[in-house]
């Protein structure tokens, strides 16, 4: 299947879903321009910043306060923008960024960090912070930190009910997904169905399926959207949710050796489907980097075999011997 052939299936099958779910009548979607697709690939400026000092102002500055929020390291953004100042803020949230990946605890935004932040990964934030009410204090955050541990779960332990015997998954109908596709789906469920409870099972029926794939491109109606190519692959939601969505204008490899693609940003769908399934079973992200639950993925690089701390994690989770 060639880049465009792709892209055209994922374009038309996404402007179905939009009109339908968002009720957005009028709109119409068209291939990106090379300007839109800029926008959406500010990090690729994060280079400029690396000289940049506490309480110094570079303008663009506040991207990387955009990108680091988005993933959990700054818990609140302010009412407008953030502001282009290397602020305390900044350092805390680059400081907990490179604790978590394992990198020079630097604060500042040198080269390994930089280049850390361009790899593609998982839209699901490393740090989720929850509103939880409390009688006496009023609006409580809590913090859901994973420094310093491996495997990790949601808020709450969140997992599918005790006594599911099988979850069936099914495929968004205006995707088309071709077998291949659907094989790879297959490969990465068959990764965890050992070790689970219950066993998977693709049906046809959209509506009635516990965990429900879609392939979407940018806004698609859940408040995270993606960010065309690079950087963000796909998201899901813990249990019992079953949302699991990935992001159409990747270049994505479902059969044949992804490592000698011929295409630089080829990414291998199964390894992406491997760590989604984790989440959508209730593993949050480990800082294990053997683990398939690590959110980073590089382009053109498998990683289908669960590791030792995944099976470790989902044990506990399902209170397995
Ligand atoms: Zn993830």
């Amino acid at each position: 299947m060639s880049l465009h052939h792709h892209h055209g299936l994922f374009f038309a099958a996404l402007a179905i879903f939009t009109i339908s779910v968002q009720a957005i009548s009028t709109q119409s979607f068209s291939i990106p321009s090379i300007s839109h697709m800029h926008k959406h690939k500010q990090w690729e400026t994060f280079h400029n910043f690396t000289s940049c000092r506490l309480g110094q102002t570079q303008k663009g500055l506040s991207t990387v306060k955009n990108y680091l929020h988005r993933f959990g390291y700054i818990p609140h953004a302010p009412p407008t923008n953030f502001s282009d100042v290397f602020d305390e803020t900044l350092v805390f949230a680059i400081r907990s960024y490179q604790k978590n990946y394992h990198l020079n605890i630097t604060g500042k935004l040198d080269d390994n960090t930089v280049k850390h932040m361009m790899q593609p990964r998982c839209g699901v934030p490393d740090i989720i912070h929850t509103e939880k009410k409390d009688t006496t204090t009023g609006k409580q955050i809590r913090s859901h930190f994973h420094m310093g541990s491996y495997y990790a779960f949601f808020d709450g332990n969140l997992r599918w009910p005790a006594g599911t015997k099988q979850l069936t998954y099914s495929f968004l109908p205006q995707n088309n997904v071709n077998n291949d596709y659907k094989r790879a789906f297959a490969r990465a469920f068959s990764r965890w169905a050992p070790w689970m409870p219950f066993s998977f099972k693709e049906i046809t029926s959209n509506e009635t399926a516990d965990i429900k794939i879609g392939f979407y491109k940018g806004d698609h109606g859940d408040g995270f959207p993606f960010d065309g190519p690079y950087n963000v692959l796909a998201h899901a939601r813990p249990p019992i949710d079953g949302s699991f969505h990935l992001d159409a204008e990747e270049y994505w490899v479902a059969s044949g050796d992804v490592t000698k693609s011929p295409v630089s940003r080829a990414i291998d769908l199964e390894s992406v489907a491997v760590h989604e399934i984790g989440h959508l079973l209730g593993l949050d992200h480990s800082n294990d980097k053997k683990s398939v639950m690590w959110p980073v993925l590089q382009t053109r690089t498998r990683r289908v075999n669960l590791g030792y701390d995944d099976i470790k994690g989902i044990k506990v989770l399902y209170a397995i011997k």
